[in-house]
């Protein structure tokens, strides 16, 4: 099985993945976690360049078929071998989080994102994915707090209305593919969020 989970800056997707990694493997299923852009040597060196900044002069297109080069490695890599051998993988953002943060420009870009998405996924689409939502300034406070080096560069120039853009970019994702997509309230308590999730995911593995 394969679960994704997507959504804003601060939504706490990370902390749910551990949460949820525990409680599965406490019931004994073998658990992969996993995050992009990186989740393999490969990825990881690309996550470098594109977050350091360092992928700043190549433009949007190159950004997005070099997310995609990371995105094909790490499912041939990681996510590939491990649902094969019967593992439940958690990755921390996968194609929704290209298709929102890549192309969002416009229908061209989406269609130049989802067709890259072909390519790099090869047929690995998630069986379930968790869409975080979140009120786009807690959720940029949130982030802010905890933010490092990396990344901090291109944070910082964001506002806050790309934020609410890539919010609703989100829930229509859901909107559109709601046999695969379950949007989760990520302003609850870390509690009440982790309920939901786990709901979710034991209502999609004994289906
Ligand atoms: O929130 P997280 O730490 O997973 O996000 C890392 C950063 O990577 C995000 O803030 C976002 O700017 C960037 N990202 C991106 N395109 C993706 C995935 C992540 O721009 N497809």
């Amino acid at each position: 099985l394969f679960i994704t989970f997507e959504g804003g800056e601060g939504a706490g997707k990370s902390t749910q993945i551990q949460r949820l990694a525990v409680r599965l493997r406490r019931k004994g299923y073998d658990v992969v976690v996993t995050r992009e852009p990186g989740g393999s040597p490969g990825a990881e060196a690309l996550r470098h360049i594109i977050l350091s900044g360092a992928a700043e002069p190549f433009g949007p297109r190159m950004e997005a078929i070099l997310f995609a080069a990371a995105r094909s490695d790490h499912v041939e890599q990681v996510i590939r071998p491990a649902v094969k051998s019967g593992a439940i993988v958690l990755c921390d953002r996968f194609l929704d989080s290209s298709r929102v943060y890549q192309g969002a420009g416009s229908e061209t870009e989406l269609a130049f994102v989802n067709a890259l998405g072909r390519i790099a996924l090869n047929g690995m689409e998630p069986d379930l994915t968790l869409i975080f939502d979140l009120d786009s300034e807690v959720g940029l406070k949130r982030a802010t707090q905890r933010r490092g080096e990396e990344a901090a560069d291109r944070f910082e120039k964001e506002t806050l209305e790309i934020h609410q853009a890539r919010r609703a970019a989100f829930l229509a994702i859901a909107e559109q593919e709601p046999d695969r997509c379950v949007v989760i309230d990520a302003s609850a308590t870390e509690e009440e969020v982790e309920d939901k999730v786990t709901e979710a995911v034991f209502a999609m593995i004994e289906k």
